[in-house]
């Protein structure tokens, strides 16, 4: 069994970014690209960098792109709805229910629209990068565009029927998991009653 490897990189404003790699490859790709991008180009020294993905276009979640494309030549991706938000968007627009491989690994492209319209969740095995779509006892801070009950209904739908041992990595804050967020997160509290 091929085995992962996750770091997660703090950059500006509190947002996480995050490198994963496939150990027996030193394929990797960066789920949002914060700035420093420094920061993440550390993390990579070692990797071969095949994606850049974002999980929304809001700019602490890919304001390091450019730069990082620039050092590595990863190809950019996100979804087409939030491209709009960049003037020099991505090199390739995701659908739900796309992979992308990495070394032995797929990252698979899991449409939540709601906290934007083109918000993406990503699973790998077991570990699902989440964005500002879902975090830890919360949500990402609602923003101009953010469609509430849509969120909802995508975190329902979409994120809460997956495996409980589920690990969540979110865009801001601490690690959790989908066990712990059906039990003790507002967000799934209605769907439950
Ligand atoms: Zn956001
Ligand atoms: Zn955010």
């Amino acid at each position: 069994m091929a085995r992962l490897s996750i770091v997660k990189v703090r950059g500006d404003r509190e947002v996480n970014g995050y490198v994963i790699a496939c150990r027996a490859t030193s394929e990797a790709i960066v789920i949002d690209p914060v700035e420093p991008a420094a920061k993440l180009l550390e993390q990579l020294q070692a990797l071969r960098l095949r994606w850049i993905v974002a999980t929304h276009g809001h700019p602490g979640h890919l304001a390091g792109k450019d730069e990082l494309k620039a050092r590595t030549g990863a190809t950019t991706a996100m979804h087409v709805a939030d491209a709009k938000m960049f003037l020099r968007s991505a090199d390739r627009y995701l659908l739900d229910g796309e992979e992308l491989e990495f070394g032995q690994f797929k990252l698979r492209v899991i449409h939540t629209p709601g906290h934007t319209p083109g918000s993406l969740c990503f699973l790998v095995g077991n570990h699902l990068f989440t964005g500002d779509t879902l975090l830890a006892g919360g949500i990402g801070r609602e923003r101009p565009g953010t469609d509430l009950r849509q969120q909802l209904i995508s975190i329902a739908s979409r994120l809460g029927r997956l495996p409980l041992g589920t690990a969540i990595y979110p865009g801001h804050g601490s690690a959790t998991s989908l066990e712990n967020e059906l039990r003790t997160n507002p967000v799934f509290q209605p769907v439950r009653s």
